[in-house]
């Protein structure tokens, strides 16, 4: 399974759509990046398969099931051929701020439900999963949704406004500048404290403001804060100013391309815009980028019915028999 193109350069968009212009170059970007070391059977592993080219599947020797490079990856059960969601990745890496589920159907050619299930099982993929910071990371907290314009007002409207908001809590690594995002559900504190616990190594300076949600992190890390409320914002390496700059970024892309999202869907927007800035430096070249994202999406599944708790028979799914 060579390819005859170097998969680490940069290239641009039309490129791109002249490399893999169909379905079956698609397959094969796909199963040289799953399957490099040769194919293996997603249901048990056995490297003993055989290929059925008449149906573009493969056929496990050991426990004879088939399955596709689709099998038990973010393409499962997805009627979309595979060039367009290729397309789908390129798009997202290239977008600065974003891509709409509208746009990306007029782009690609499929209905808005389906670009937006799409989407969703893309920023699946992006999730940092079980990464770990370390150094010196700043951490900060915003709140999305809720009408800023209530937000100051009396206290009927400001407690409308409390209830509209997702708190937000955002990790800064600065040596590698990755960024991890993690809403918070009502603001809890114990939520806070556990996705600290969980995102950053024991022993690391943790930069902050001096919001009691960060009272307990001296414990386990070297804490120091700024006094925004003195209107103090830098003290030598002490600030939070760059974690702060992800939020003016998390805003444009909440009211300006996606119009509002869902809490219940908050964290996927959440993944991408952390992914676009950790993983999206144009010094990658692209194809680097998206060979990184696929081999993610191998691991990944969520039906329709797992991101809307019903089933949809307007979104081009189909069953696969694997
Ligand atoms: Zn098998």
């Amino acid at each position: 399974m060579q390819s005859p193109f170097d998969e680490s350069e940069n290239i641009s968009l039309v490129e791109f759509i002249q490399r893999y212009p169909d379905e079956q170059s698609a397959i094969d970007f796909l199963e040289r990046e799953r399957w490099s070391d040769g194919v293996a059977c997603p249901h048990c592993d056995s490297p003993r398969t055989t290929h059925l080219p008449k149906y573009n599947r493969h056929q496990c020797n050991a426990c004879r099931k088939q399955f596709t490079v689709r099998t038990g990856t973010v393409f499962y059960n997805s009627r979309i051929p595979l060039h367009k969601w290729l397309y789908a990745m390129f798009l997202l890496h290239i977008s600065r701020k974003g891509i709409s589920s509208c746009q990306l159907a007029r782009e690609i050619g499929v209905t808005q439900k389906s670009a937006w299930f799409m989407l969703q099982r893309i920023r699946e993929s992006m999730d940092p999963g079980l990464e770990v910071l370390s150094g010196e990371i700043e951490i900060d907290e915003t709140y999305v949704g809720g009408l800023e314009k209530n937000k100051h007002a009396n206290r009927k409207l400001r407690r409308e406004w409390k209830k509209g908001r997702q708190t937000v809590l955002g990790m800064r690594e600065r040596d590698r500048d990755r960024i991890i995002l993690r809403p918070i559900p009502n603001g809890l504190k114990s939520t806070i404290a556990n996705d600290i616990l969980m995102s950053i190594a024991k022993g690391s300076t943790v930069y902050s403001d001096e919001s009691s949600s960060y009272a307990y992190v001296s414990l386990w890390y070297h804490h120091r804060t700024v006094n925004h409320q003195k209107g103090e914002y830098v003290r030598g390496r002490v600030t939070t100013n760059s974690i702060e700059s992800v939020w003016a970024i998390l805003k444009r892309a909440h009211k300006g391309i996606y119009h509002q999202w869902s809490h219940k869907h908050g964290y996927r927007y959440y993944n991408e815009i952390a992914y676009r800035l950790t993983e999206g430096s144009s010094d990658i070249p692209i194809m680097r980028r998206i060979r990184k994202l696929a081999r993610r999406s191998f691991h990944v599944q969520l039906t329709y019915r797992e991101l809307t708790g019903r089933t949809s028979p307007n979104v081009e799914l189909v069953t696969e028999n694997a």
